[in-house]
């Protein structure tokens, strides 16, 4: 690229713009996910929306590969790219929380505990994931699950409003009455389609939870896995609840005497008071063996969001899989259950996010994130902190995943996947993705935002 671009660019580019010479490129250029390693040519590090379009500008002028960047949590590192540009969004943080209509307005650079942190302390929450060090923007774009779910709907279905820096240039904003096309689209389709550089989303009464996470000998999973299954859907809303087959770290505060032991677990949160937690979970919990720990107790819902950061920092090795499944038989819990047993480290897991309640109430086709029917996403995360052990990872994570696939759906949860075989993106978004496909054609004809779970614009004919 010429040195005189760049030069232009840095005039017109508040944020700062490293390329790799800098002594801050490869900190810059660092991932969560310590298994990609990718070179972009340039990152900017956009503060503003004139940052953004400046940014997608000289993309355009210089033909750049563009990759967007929110939170860097990406499985397959999509928040980058090898040989281009990446815009940056971590620096446009900002949330403001209006408690008389109990929406927030986010910055595309926060992460889900920066909006946690602001709305709690107005007794609100917005539906978020399971850590706190996620980006909002990925999360969101791709759908977005976690314990609030059942509630009150995936995180899309809690968006109102977005901003948008469009592949030509253009700012604009949507909702569903500006623009509904694109609205619709951003509601699962991922980043194919702009550069969000602002969310508004409905937040929902949320102050102490009864939460944390229950822990069985693997020797009861099938027990666990099949009561869980049964238990779910007749559970109140109020309980967001996911199942894994997991190992217990070999680290504090884990108690000693179960250190790498295999394990399934239900990690739970539900929004309200203990008594009615309790009562709750009573008849899952009637029906088991004794766990081998129940670490649920009240806590503000932010401590719950950020369980789990401390195990998983950024930088680890992940090799992600990711289905839909809509029926768990007992034939898949006995597959899940050998294959999770030969996990290759102690952080490796298997979740199942169920996929009910509010989630299920919204149509099919009445955004992007068409898999309404199905009854759970489903991950297996391989991790662990050794790159020597990354083939291993890769290993574990594939073998797993054919051996359980042929029970689940074709497609999967796009935010779960990671290299995939042609004709997942297709099969994920079923039914829309040729109406994403014209979409795609009319705001990005050229593709040219196509560091993604890629949809490929219609042809015109
Ligand atoms: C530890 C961990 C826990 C997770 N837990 C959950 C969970 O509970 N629930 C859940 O639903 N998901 C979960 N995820 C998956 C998560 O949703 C995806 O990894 C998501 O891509 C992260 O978003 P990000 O902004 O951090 O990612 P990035 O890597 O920054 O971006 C990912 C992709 O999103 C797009 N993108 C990002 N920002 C923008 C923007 N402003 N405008 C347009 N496109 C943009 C780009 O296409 C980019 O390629 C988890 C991931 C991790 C690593």
């Amino acid at each position: 690229m010429d040195k005189q671009a760049i030069e232009q660019f840095r005039q017109q580019h508040r944020g700062a713009v490293i390329e790799r010479h800098d002594a801050l490129y490869d900190d810059a250029r660092a991932l969560y996910n310590g298994m990609i390693d990718k070179r972009p040519l340039l990152i900017a590090r956009c503060v503003d929306v004139a940052d953004v379009a400046a940014a997608l500008r000289l993309a355009r002028e210089q033909r750049l590969l563009v990759a967007i960047r929110g939170g860097g949590h990406n499985g397959p590192g999509l928040g980058s790219c090898d040989d281009g540009l990446v815009i940056d969004l971590g620096a446009m943080k900002g949330v403001r929380v209006d408690p008389e209509r109990n929406t927030a307005r986010v910055g595309a650079g926060c992460t889900t505990g920066d909006v946690d942190h602001a709305t709690h302390a107005f007794g609100l929450a917005v539906p978020f994931g399971i850590m706190s060090t996620t980006g909002v923007a990925g999360l969101t774009l791709g759908g977005g699950m976690g314990y609030l779910s059942r509630k009150h709907g995936l995180t899309i279905d809690n968006l109102i409003e977005a901003d948008v820096v469009l592949a030509d240039g253009t700012f604009v904003t949507t909702d569903s009455e500006r623009r509904p096309d694109l609205f619709w689209a951003l509601r699962g389709g991922g980043g194919n389609f702009g550069v969000v550089t602002s969310f508004v989303f409905q937040a929902h009464p949320v102050r102490e939870v009864f939460a944390g996470p229950i822990f069985w000998d693997a020797a009861d999973a099938r027990a666990v896995m099949r009561a869980y299954r049964d238990f779910l859907p007749n559970a109140p809303e109020e309980l967001g609840a996911f199942i894994g087959l997991k190992t217990v770290p070999s680290t504090d505060p884990f108690p000693r005497e179960h250190w790498g032991k295999r394990v399934c677990a239900i990690i739970s949160s539900y929004n309200g008071a203990e008594a009615a937690a309790q009562k709750a979970l009573a008849p899952l919990l009637a029906a088991l063996p004794n766990p081998l720990f129940n670490w649920m107790s009240a806590m503000p819902f932010p401590a719950m969001q950020t369980l789990f950061d401390g195990l998983l920092p950024k930088g680890l090795q992940w090799y992600w899989k990711g289905d839909f499944v809509r029926a768990l038989s007992d034939d898949a819990i006995d597959v899940h259950i050998e294959h999770a047993s030969r996990s290759p480290s102690d952080l490796s897991l298997m979740h199942l996010y169920p996929i009910d309640g509010a989630v299920r109430r919204v149509g099919k086709d009445a955004t992007a994130w068409g898999a309404r029917d199905a009854t759970w996403a489903m991950v297996i995360a391989a991790i662990d902190s050794s790159a020597e052990r990354a083939d291993a990872l890769k290993r574990w994570g594939r073998a797993y995943w054919q051996a359980v696939h042929p029970f689940n759906l074709a497609g999967g949860y796009v935010n779960f996947m990671m290299d995939e075989p042609a004709g997942r993106v297709q099969a994920s978004y079923g039914d829309n993705y040729a109406r994403l496909a014209r979409i795609k054609a009319k705001y990005d004809p050229t593709n040219l935002f196509r560091v993604n779970q890629n949809i490929e614009p219609a042809s015109s004919s």
